[in-house]
Protein backbone atom coordinates (compact mmCIF):
# COMPACT_ATOMS: atom_id res chain seq x y z
CA UNK A 1 0.00 0.00 0.00
CA UNK A 2 1.42 3.11 -1.14
CA UNK A 3 0.62 6.34 1.39
CA UNK A 4 -2.48 8.53 -0.21
CA UNK A 5 -1.90 11.63 -2.44
CA UNK A 6 -3.86 14.03 0.06
CA UNK A 7 -5.60 13.37 3.32
CA UNK A 8 -7.43 15.46 5.25
CA UNK A 9 -6.88 14.65 9.40
CA UNK A 10 -10.04 16.29 11.65
CA UNK A 11 -10.09 19.35 9.47
CA UNK A 12 -12.40 22.29 11.47
CA UNK A 13 -13.84 25.25 9.57
CA UNK A 14 -15.48 28.00 11.70
CA UNK A 15 -17.22 30.96 10.54
CA UNK A 16 -18.30 32.67 13.30
CA UNK A 17 -21.00 30.17 14.88
CA UNK A 18 -21.23 28.80 11.57
CA UNK A 19 -19.03 25.17 11.21
CA UNK A 20 -18.64 24.78 7.55
CA UNK A 21 -16.10 21.97 8.20
CA UNK A 22 -16.81 19.83 11.37
CA UNK A 23 -13.96 17.08 12.04
CA UNK A 24 -13.41 16.01 8.26
CA UNK A 25 -10.89 13.23 7.61
CA UNK A 26 -10.85 12.60 3.75
CA UNK A 27 -8.24 10.50 1.44
CA UNK A 28 -7.31 10.30 -2.28
CA UNK A 29 -5.52 8.13 -3.52
CA UNK A 30 -2.79 8.57 -6.57
CA UNK A 31 -4.40 8.05 -9.71
CA UNK A 32 -8.32 8.20 -8.65
CA UNK A 33 -11.39 10.18 -9.62
CA UNK A 34 -12.84 11.06 -6.62
CA UNK A 35 -16.34 12.77 -6.72
CA UNK A 36 -17.26 15.47 -3.16
CA UNK A 37 -20.63 15.50 -3.30
CA UNK A 38 -23.69 17.09 -1.34
CA UNK A 39 -26.61 19.40 -1.19
CA UNK A 40 -26.01 23.49 -1.17
CA UNK A 41 -23.80 24.49 1.58
CA UNK A 42 -22.46 21.15 2.85
CA UNK A 43 -18.91 22.57 2.82
CA UNK A 44 -17.70 21.43 -0.38
CA UNK A 45 -16.37 24.55 -1.21
CA UNK A 46 -14.85 25.24 1.86
CA UNK A 47 -13.12 21.96 2.31
CA UNK A 48 -11.56 22.85 -0.79
CA UNK A 49 -10.45 26.03 0.16
CA UNK A 50 -8.75 24.51 3.15
CA UNK A 51 -6.77 22.24 0.59
CA UNK A 52 -5.61 24.63 -1.48
CA UNK A 53 -4.80 27.02 1.38
CA UNK A 54 -7.01 29.25 0.39
CA UNK A 55 -8.06 29.31 4.12
CA UNK A 56 -6.19 28.01 7.46
CA UNK A 57 -7.97 25.24 9.08
CA UNK A 58 -9.91 26.12 12.23
CA UNK A 59 -8.55 23.24 12.95
CA UNK A 60 -6.69 19.59 11.87
CA UNK A 61 -4.35 19.41 8.93
CA UNK A 62 -3.71 18.36 5.19
CA UNK A 63 -1.29 16.10 4.66
CA UNK A 64 -0.11 16.37 0.87
CA UNK A 65 2.45 13.91 -0.89
CA UNK A 66 3.85 12.52 2.87
CA UNK A 67 4.06 16.59 3.60
CA UNK A 68 1.89 18.21 6.41
CA UNK A 69 0.99 21.48 4.11
CA UNK A 70 -1.11 23.07 6.96
CA UNK A 71 0.93 25.52 7.25
CA UNK A 72 1.63 26.60 3.88
CA UNK A 73 0.22 29.44 1.71
CA UNK A 74 -1.65 28.55 -1.39
CA UNK A 75 1.24 29.74 -3.32
CA UNK A 76 3.33 27.29 -1.97
CA UNK A 77 0.79 24.36 -1.99
CA UNK A 78 0.31 25.09 -5.67
CA UNK A 79 4.56 24.34 -6.16
CA UNK A 80 3.77 21.44 -4.66
CA UNK A 81 1.20 20.14 -7.02
CA UNK A 82 -2.19 21.35 -5.72
CA UNK A 83 -4.11 23.21 -8.70
CA UNK A 84 -7.95 24.02 -7.91
CA UNK A 85 -10.36 25.95 -10.31
CA UNK A 86 -13.00 27.79 -8.23
CA UNK A 87 -16.69 27.42 -8.19
CA UNK A 88 -17.25 31.42 -9.17
CA UNK A 89 -15.01 31.55 -12.31
CA UNK A 90 -11.78 33.85 -11.99
CA UNK A 91 -10.60 34.39 -15.50
CA UNK A 92 -8.51 37.66 -15.97
CA UNK A 93 -11.54 38.69 -18.11
CA UNK A 94 -9.41 41.48 -19.90
CA UNK A 95 -6.61 39.39 -20.78
CA UNK A 96 -6.45 37.23 -23.57
CA UNK A 97 -7.27 33.20 -23.06
CA UNK A 98 -3.23 32.40 -23.90
CA UNK A 99 -2.07 35.02 -21.42
CA UNK A 100 -5.01 33.23 -18.03
CA UNK A 101 -2.79 30.25 -18.86
CA UNK A 102 0.94 31.88 -18.69
CA UNK A 103 -0.20 32.99 -15.44
CA UNK A 104 -0.41 29.22 -14.40
CA UNK A 105 2.54 28.17 -16.21
CA UNK A 106 4.79 30.64 -14.92
CA UNK A 107 4.79 29.01 -11.58
CA UNK A 108 6.75 26.57 -12.92
CA UNK A 109 9.48 28.33 -15.23
CA UNK A 110 10.38 32.31 -15.45
CA UNK A 111 11.17 32.05 -18.96
CA UNK A 112 8.31 33.16 -20.91
CA UNK A 113 8.86 31.23 -24.18
CA UNK A 114 8.87 27.96 -22.25
CA UNK A 115 5.65 29.72 -20.32
CA UNK A 116 4.02 30.32 -23.41
CA UNK A 117 4.71 27.07 -25.37
CA UNK A 118 3.07 24.91 -22.30
CA UNK A 119 0.44 27.14 -22.17
CA UNK A 120 -0.91 26.09 -26.08
CA UNK A 121 0.00 22.46 -25.21
CA UNK A 122 -2.27 22.66 -22.37
CA UNK A 123 -5.21 24.67 -24.34
CA UNK A 124 -4.68 22.64 -27.09
CA UNK A 125 -5.63 19.81 -24.61
CA UNK A 126 -8.45 21.54 -23.69
CA UNK A 127 -10.08 22.48 -27.27
CA UNK A 128 -9.04 26.15 -26.69
CA UNK A 129 -6.15 26.57 -28.85
CA UNK A 130 -8.59 28.35 -31.53
CA UNK A 131 -9.35 30.99 -29.02
CA UNK A 132 -5.84 31.60 -27.88
CA UNK A 133 -5.72 35.08 -28.77
CA UNK A 134 -9.65 35.91 -27.73
CA UNK A 135 -10.50 38.00 -24.49
CA UNK A 136 -11.36 35.82 -21.67
CA UNK A 137 -14.16 37.52 -21.24
CA UNK A 138 -15.64 36.47 -25.06
CA UNK A 139 -16.04 33.07 -23.95
CA UNK A 140 -19.06 30.83 -23.63
CA UNK A 141 -19.37 30.00 -20.40
CA UNK A 142 -18.77 26.21 -21.22
CA UNK A 143 -15.22 27.57 -22.55
CA UNK A 144 -14.81 29.70 -19.26
CA UNK A 145 -14.80 26.47 -17.52
CA UNK A 146 -12.43 25.23 -19.98
CA UNK A 147 -9.86 28.10 -19.55
CA UNK A 148 -10.30 27.78 -15.52
CA UNK A 149 -9.24 23.77 -15.73
CA UNK A 150 -6.31 24.51 -18.33
CA UNK A 151 -4.89 27.36 -16.00
CA UNK A 152 -4.68 24.87 -13.10
CA UNK A 153 -3.18 21.99 -15.63
CA UNK A 154 -0.25 24.48 -16.78
CA UNK A 155 0.64 24.45 -12.96
CA UNK A 156 1.67 20.83 -14.08
CA UNK A 157 -0.21 19.74 -10.72
CA UNK A 158 -0.48 16.07 -9.10
CA UNK A 159 -4.00 16.92 -7.93
CA UNK A 160 -6.51 19.15 -9.43
CA UNK A 161 -9.47 20.24 -7.47
CA UNK A 162 -12.73 20.94 -9.97
CA UNK A 163 -15.18 22.85 -8.50
CA UNK A 164 -18.63 22.19 -10.35
CA UNK A 165 -16.94 22.46 -13.63
CA UNK A 166 -19.80 21.03 -15.04
CA UNK A 167 -22.39 22.45 -13.03
CA UNK A 168 -24.95 24.30 -15.47
CA UNK A 169 -23.82 22.85 -19.24
CA UNK A 170 -25.78 21.49 -21.54
CA UNK A 171 -25.22 17.52 -21.55
CA UNK A 172 -23.77 18.07 -24.86
CA UNK A 173 -20.88 20.14 -23.09
CA UNK A 174 -21.21 18.15 -19.92
CA UNK A 175 -20.20 15.04 -22.28
CA UNK A 176 -17.03 17.01 -22.94
CA UNK A 177 -16.27 18.10 -20.06
CA UNK A 178 -16.45 14.43 -18.71
CA UNK A 179 -13.89 13.30 -21.55
CA UNK A 180 -11.89 16.32 -20.78
CA UNK A 181 -11.63 14.95 -16.90
CA UNK A 182 -10.86 11.76 -18.03
CA UNK A 183 -8.29 12.45 -20.34
CA UNK A 184 -6.67 14.73 -17.77
CA UNK A 185 -6.76 11.50 -15.21
CA UNK A 186 -5.28 9.60 -18.31
CA UNK A 187 -1.88 11.83 -18.17
CA UNK A 188 -0.99 10.49 -14.84
CA UNK A 189 -3.09 13.73 -12.58
CA UNK A 190 -5.31 12.48 -9.26
CA UNK A 191 -9.03 14.34 -9.85
CA UNK A 192 -10.80 15.52 -6.84
CA UNK A 193 -14.12 16.65 -8.08
CA UNK A 194 -17.31 18.49 -6.21
CA UNK A 195 -20.28 18.24 -8.36
CA UNK A 196 -23.70 19.35 -6.93
CA UNK A 197 -26.01 17.18 -9.49
CA UNK A 198 -25.25 13.21 -9.05
CA UNK A 199 -26.10 12.15 -12.51
CA UNK A 200 -23.00 14.51 -13.83
CA UNK A 201 -20.51 12.88 -11.58
CA UNK A 202 -21.22 9.36 -11.07
CA UNK A 203 -20.25 7.40 -13.76
CA UNK A 204 -17.07 9.13 -14.14
CA UNK A 205 -15.70 8.67 -10.37
CA UNK A 206 -13.65 5.71 -9.09
CA UNK A 207 -15.52 6.70 -5.23
CA UNK A 208 -17.41 9.28 -3.77
CA UNK A 209 -17.64 10.94 -0.98
CA UNK A 210 -21.02 12.64 0.01
CA UNK A 211 -20.62 15.78 2.60
CA UNK A 212 -24.07 16.56 4.27
CA UNK A 213 -23.81 19.86 7.33
CA UNK A 214 -20.27 19.76 7.24
CA UNK A 215 -19.65 16.46 7.76
CA UNK A 216 -18.86 13.17 5.56
CA UNK A 217 -21.69 11.22 5.79
CA UNK A 218 -20.99 8.39 3.89
CA UNK A 219 -18.42 7.13 1.34
CA UNK A 220 -17.58 4.43 -1.24
CA UNK A 221 -18.58 3.20 -4.72
CA UNK A 222 -20.73 5.63 -6.84
CA UNK A 223 -22.69 2.76 -7.29
CA UNK A 224 -23.53 2.01 -3.08
CA UNK A 225 -23.25 5.87 -2.28
CA UNK A 226 -26.51 7.07 -4.98
CA UNK A 227 -28.41 3.57 -2.84
CA UNK A 228 -27.73 4.89 0.73
CA UNK A 229 -30.73 5.63 2.44
CA UNK A 230 -28.71 8.66 4.54
CA UNK A 231 -27.47 10.60 0.64
CA UNK A 232 -31.31 9.77 -0.45
CA UNK A 233 -32.39 11.64 2.24
CA UNK A 234 -29.90 14.76 2.35
CA UNK A 235 -30.78 15.45 -1.03
CA UNK A 236 -34.50 15.38 -0.87
CA UNK A 237 -33.65 18.08 2.30
CA UNK A 238 -32.48 20.08 -0.18
P1 LIG B 1 -20.92 24.09 -0.72
O1 LIG B 1 -19.76 24.39 -1.59
O2 LIG B 1 -21.01 22.67 -0.29
O3 LIG B 1 -22.23 24.57 -1.31
P2 LIG B 1 -19.70 26.04 1.05
O4 LIG B 1 -18.43 25.41 1.50
O5 LIG B 1 -19.63 27.08 0.01
O6 LIG B 1 -20.76 24.90 0.66
O7 LIG B 1 -20.42 26.68 2.32
C1 LIG B 1 -20.64 25.96 3.53
C2 LIG B 1 -21.21 26.92 4.54
O8 LIG B 1 -20.22 27.85 4.95
C3 LIG B 1 -22.40 27.75 4.01
O9 LIG B 1 -23.32 27.91 5.06
C4 LIG B 1 -21.74 29.06 3.64
O10 LIG B 1 -22.65 30.11 3.72
C5 LIG B 1 -20.64 29.17 4.69
N1 LIG B 1 -19.48 29.93 4.23
C6 LIG B 1 -18.67 29.59 3.20
N2 LIG B 1 -17.66 30.47 3.08
C7 LIG B 1 -17.83 31.39 4.06
C8 LIG B 1 -17.11 32.56 4.46
N3 LIG B 1 -15.98 32.95 3.84
N4 LIG B 1 -17.61 33.28 5.52
C9 LIG B 1 -18.71 32.87 6.16
N5 LIG B 1 -19.43 31.78 5.85
C10 LIG B 1 -19.01 31.05 4.81
MG1 LIG C 1 -19.60 25.12 -3.48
Amino acid sequence: MTAPLLETRGVWQRFGGLIANSDVSISVDRGEIVGLIGPNGAGKSTLFNLIAGVLPPTQGSIIFDGEDVTKLPATARCARGIARTFQVVKSFESMTVIDNVIVGALIRTTVMREARRKAHEVLAFCGLDARADVLANQLIPSEKRRLEVARALATEPKLLLLDEVLTGLTPTEAQTGVELVRRVRDTGVTVLMVEHVMEIVMPLVDRAIVLDLGKVLVEGKPADVVRDPKVITAYLGD
